[in-house]
């Protein structure tokens, strides 16, 4: 299986050493015909707004939006959880998505004092020690389909927002396991998502 990562900006470099670790060669993906080889596709942490962007400059944005209607598995990390929603609370302006999950998500939704920090994730199917969480201007879930699996949430003064959930073959996280060594998340797209 190929499995590319979207190398128009953002944290690819990561994704591509963490496929390496799961033994999987990861492909960086930047044109049309990069996108038409691979299988599968990982869309990195970044700026949600310069991905798209970039993502229309080049004339990739559609082809990716089909791909995933078509059923490409796609696993979109921080900013590519915004990208692969049906719909963004304060996008930018021009702001589009991929979509791919049916649900809402709130940008840089911790706000600014804690715009960065980590903590311990249960992560539903993945056992043994917790899931270091990084969370850097990371969106979380505002509201979301009854198709929508959630893999992990976090709770903020008594009200829980997902932070990882998936719909068939497309799965997101707030966070970026990318950064932490720990691979098990990307165990997770490559052995649950990827293979269904
Ligand atoms: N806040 C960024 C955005 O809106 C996402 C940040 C990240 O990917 N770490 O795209």
């Amino acid at each position: 299986m190929n499995v590319g990562v979207l190398a128009l900006q953002g944290d690819f470099r990561e994704h591509i050493i963490a496929l390496g670790e799961c033994g999987v060669t990861g492909k960086l993906v930047k044109t049309e015909s990069d996108i038409e080889a691979v299988d599968a596709l990982i869309i990195p942490g970044g700026e949600s707004t310069t991905i798209s962007k970039l993502a229309k400059a080049f004339g990739l944005a559609e082809l990716i939006s089909n791909r995933i209607v078509d059923g490409m598995p796609t696993y979109g990390s921080c900013a590519g959880m915004i990208l692969v929603a049906k719909s963004i609370i304060d996008p930018a302006s021009d702001q589009e998505t991929f979509g791919g999950v049916d649900m809402e998500v709130r940008r840089n939704a911790f706000g600014r004092q804690t715009e960065s920090f980590e903590m311990d994730l249960t992560f539903k199917s993945i056992s043994g020690a917790p899931i270091r969480g990084v969370f850097i201007r990371a969106p979380w879930v505002e509201s979301y389909g009854p198709g929508v699996e959630v893999l992990s949430s976090i709770e903020i003064s008594g009200v829980t927002h997902p932070v990882a959930v998936r719909q068939g073959r497309v799965m997101a996280t707030a966070f970026h396991p990318e950064l932490t060594g720990d691979n098990r998340v990307h165990r997770y797209f490559l052995e649950e998502v990827c293979k269904k």
